[in-house]
């Protein structure tokens, strides 16, 4: 491991300042379970470190119609909280199935994201879900959907000052039904062969909107756009399903690793997306959520 500096800011503006004035030679620090890592290994060397668990402001987690989620809420947290079980079930449901719970009770909202690693779990999630998150510098706030927020193989639009301080999650149009699957062959703290979140949102008996997203599929989470364009106006057939569910082996873009070739991974990306739109079908005719 490399030596740094350690420095703990007691707010949010401390923090900013503190990055502001170290750029590119420091290094945020939230649940330390992708970073520690990655320091480990020398693929990032910081000369300042900066931890964040000091700011309670990036801890809350409210809900007013929409959820906001402060960028320190760990995954353990998403995953036993009444109020995302209740209004946004599919995040539960996702983080539920997020390594083991010594990493989820570390693990951060807002270090998912930033991470940018294409394997985890959230990501896909919040993109089916419309949701955005905040960013902030000393001299701005601005927010990014989820969708646009990656841009690359560890790499987000995030400026060197910039800070991700919430998520936002607006509500679901109604008559709409989620699903999260993940892959997993190997051991529960292992990544995806491939992760799958749908949503599904019904208008009668036809589907008004599709969202369809994949994790451990390409360089970056991959939004579906093929699949959710054939589905759109269609009644929800399981054939419907099926052919749709097809076009995703022409989008993903999977490595070949010890979880399988690219032919393999990308025959179960069609598997699993089958899956997911069935689950999130069901639970959408069932009345909605992910129950
Ligand atoms: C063995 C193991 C298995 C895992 N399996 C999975 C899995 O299957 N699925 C899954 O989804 N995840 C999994 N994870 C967790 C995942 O890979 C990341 O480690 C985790 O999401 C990072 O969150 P963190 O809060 O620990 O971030 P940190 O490790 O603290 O930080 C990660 C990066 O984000 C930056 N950062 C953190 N917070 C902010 C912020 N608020 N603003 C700006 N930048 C920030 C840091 O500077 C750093 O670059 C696993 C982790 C381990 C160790």
């Amino acid at each position: 491991m490399i030596s740094f500096s350690y420095l703990e800011p007691a707010d949010i503006d401390e923090a900013l300042a503190a990055l502001a004035r170290y750029g590119e030679e420091a290094k945020v620090l939230a649940g330390g379970t992708g970073l520690v890592n990655l320091l480990k290994q020398r693929l990032v060397q910081p000369t300042y470190l900066i931890g964040l668990r000091r700011l309670a402001g990036l801890k809350k987690l409210s809900y007013d119609g929409t959820l906001r989620i402060g960028a320190l809420c760990t995954q353990r947290t998403l995953e036993t909280s009444a109020l995302v079980q209740d209004h946004v079930p599919l995040l539960a449901e996702t983080c539920r199935q997020v390594a083991t719970v010594r990493i989820r009770t570390m693990a951060t909202l807002g270090g998912a994201l930033a991470h940018a690693d294409p394997n985890q779990d959230p990501p896909p999630a919040l993109i089916v879900l419309d949701a955005r998150v905040r960013v902030r510098s000393p001299q701005q706030e601005r927010e990014v959907s989820v969708d646009a927020f990656f841009t690359g193989y560890y790499e987000t639009i995030l400026a060197p000052d910039e800070l991700i301080t919430e998520v936002i999650i607006p509500p679901l149009p109604a008559g709409s039904g989620t699903a999260f699957v993940k892959f997993l062959p190997q051991t529960h703290d292992d990544y995806a062969t491939v992760a799958v979140a749908t949503r599904i949102t019904l208008d009668g008996d036809r589907i008004a909107e599709a969202r369809v997203a994949l994790g451990a599929a390409a360089a970056t989470p991959l939004r579906a756009t093929a699949v959710e364009d054939a589905l759109r106006s269609q009644v929800p057939t399981p054939t419907v399903l099926r052919e749709a569910a097809a076009l995703v082996a022409d989008a993903v873009d999977p490595t070949a690793d010890f979880r399988g070739s690219v032919a393999y991974k990308r025959d179960m990306a069609v598997v699993f997306v089958q899956r997911a739109l069935a689950q999130a079908t069901a639970r959408a005719q069932a009345g909605g959520g992910t129950a």
